[in-house]
C-alpha cells in the first residue's frame, strides 16, 4: 500500500495521464458525472457516487460502431490510450464487473462461445479502476443487501481510502498490484494509516441501513409473475425511463443506421430501455408488454430473476440512483420488500 499526501494528488494523477486516458468525478451544472480529466486540479475528490453512472465511459449513451460508404465498412478511430478511472465507488466498480459478464470476458469460459462485444472489450479490458471507499454512505445506499459494503474492493484494481490528510492506495487485483509495485517516489502506508482505514471502514459499515435478506427472490419473482401485486406497483410508474438510464447496470440498447441507406452513413448504438412502450413494439403493431405494469415487472424480473439465471448474480448493486431520480418515488427497496412479503 502506498500513501499520497493530499497536496501531492495532482502530481499522481498527472503521472497517470502520461499513459492513460483518465476519467474522474466532475460537475456539469447541477449534475455530477465522470468526465475526461484535462487538468487534475479540476477533479472534485469530494463528490460521492456521481448522479450519472460511470457505465458511460465504457458503454456510451450514443456510440458510432462503424461508418459505411459504397459497401465498404470503415472502423472508427478512437483514443488508443487505455482508460484509467479515478474515484469510482464500490457499487459502480461492481456494476462494471456485471456489465463485463454481458459484454466482455468475465463470464466467458473455455468451453463456450458466448458473444463478446468488441466495443466494450477494447475499452474495459485494458482499463485500470481506482475505486474510492465510501466513508459516509447515503441513506439511499444499500450495497450491503448484495454482500458488499462501503469499503468493499470487488471490481476495483486499486482501492483508495481517504484518511483525511492522505489517500491510501491499496491494490486489489493482479493488475493493481503490478501497477502499484511499479511506482517510485511514494511512501508506504504507515501503521497509523492502516488503523485509520480500519476505523473508517467500521464507521461506514455502521452508517449503512439494515441488510434485507434477498434469499429466494429469484423463485419468488417467478412465482409472482401473474399476480396482482404488479398492478399496484405498476400503477405508480409513469414509464419515464429515468431509472434505467441512470442505472449503473441497465444495459439495453438499440442499433440504428444514419445516412443514405446502403450508400454512406454510420451505424450507431444508443441506450434504450424496457420501460419505454415501443421497446417491444412489433411491426404488426402488437406489443407484448403494452401495459405499464408489464414493463415495470420486466425490469424487476431482469434484475432479480433472469440475470441470476444467466449469470448467478443480481443485476443491481444498491447504488441508490434510481431511488433518488424516480419522479413518483418508486423505491426499488420497497418494491423488493413488497414482492418478498407477497404470498405466491
Ligand atoms: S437498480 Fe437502482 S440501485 Fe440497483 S444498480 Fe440500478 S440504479 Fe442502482
Ligand atoms: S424512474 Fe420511476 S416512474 Fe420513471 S420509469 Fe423508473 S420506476 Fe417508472
Amino acid at each position: 500500500m502506498i500513501r499520497i499526501e493530499k497536496e501531492r494528488i495532482d502530481e499522481f494523477i498527472r503521472a497517470l495521464m502520461e499513459t492513460w486516458s483518465v476519467y474522474a468525478p466532475a460537475r456539469d451544472g447541477k449534475n455530477t458525472l465522470f468526465a475526461p480529466v484535462e487538468d487534475p486540479a479540476g477533479i472534485d475528490h469530494g463528490i460521492f457516487n456521481t448522479d450519472k453512472s460511470p457505465k458511460e465511459i465504457f458503454f456510451p449513451h450514443s456510440e458510432v460502431l462503424f461508418e459505411f460508404e459504397g459497401g465498404e465498412i470503415k472502423k472508427v478511430e478512437r483514443d488508443a490510450r487505455p482508460i484509467a478511472v479515478w474515484g469510482l465507488r464500490g457499487c459502480d466498480a461492481r456494476s462494471l464487473r456485471l456489465l463485463d459478464k454481458v459484454f466482455g470476458s468475465a463470464w466467458q469460459k473455455p468451453d463456450n462461445d458466448m458473444f463478446e462485444d468488441p466495443y466494450w472489450k477494447e475499452k474495459y479490458d485494458d482499463s485500470i479502476i481506482f475505486g474510492t471507499a465510501c466513508n459516509e454512505p447515503r441513506s439511499t445506499c444499500f450495497c450491503n443487501w448484495f454482500g458488499a459494503g462501503p469499503h468493499d474492493g470487488a471490481g476495483m484494481d486499486v482501492k483508495v481510502v481517504d484518511t483525511g490528510e492522505a489517500f491510501i492506495l491499496d491494490p486489489v487485483s493482479e493488475k493493481g498490484k503490478k501497477y502499484i509495485g511499479s511506482l517510485k517516489g511514494w511512501a508506504e502506508a504507515t501503521k497509523k494509516d492502516v488503523t485509520k482505514m480500519k476505523a473508517a471502514a467500521k464507521e461506514a459499515d455502521k452508517a449503512m441501513g439494515e441488510v434485507f435478506g434477498m434469499d429466494g427472490i429469484q423463485e419468488k419473482m417467478a412465482d409472482l409473475f401473474l399476480k396482482p401485486v404488479w398492478n399496484d406497483i405498476g400503477a405508480k410508474c409513469v414509464n419515464c425511463g429515468a431509472c434505467a438510464f441512470i442505472c449503473s447496470t441497465c444495459h439495453c440498447f438499440d442499433v440504428q443506421d444514419e445516412g443514405k441507406k446502403g450508400k454512406k452513413g454510420k451505424r450507431i448504438r444508443i441506450w434504450d430501455t424496457c420501460m419505454f412502450p415501443i421497446f417491444t413494439m412489433e411491426a404488426s403493431g402488437h406489443n407484448p408488454r403494452d401495459m405499464s405494469k408489464d414493463r415495470l415487472r420486466q425490469r424487476f424480473m431482469h434484475k432479480f430473476s433472469y440475470f441470476i439465471n444467466n449469470y448467478d448474480e443480481h443485476l443491481c448493486t444498491g447504488c441508490g440512483r434510481c431511488v433518488i431520480v424516480c419522479p413518483v418515488n418508486l423505491d426499488i427497496r420497497e418494491v423488493v420488500r413488497e414482492v418478498m412479503a407477497c404470498e405466491a
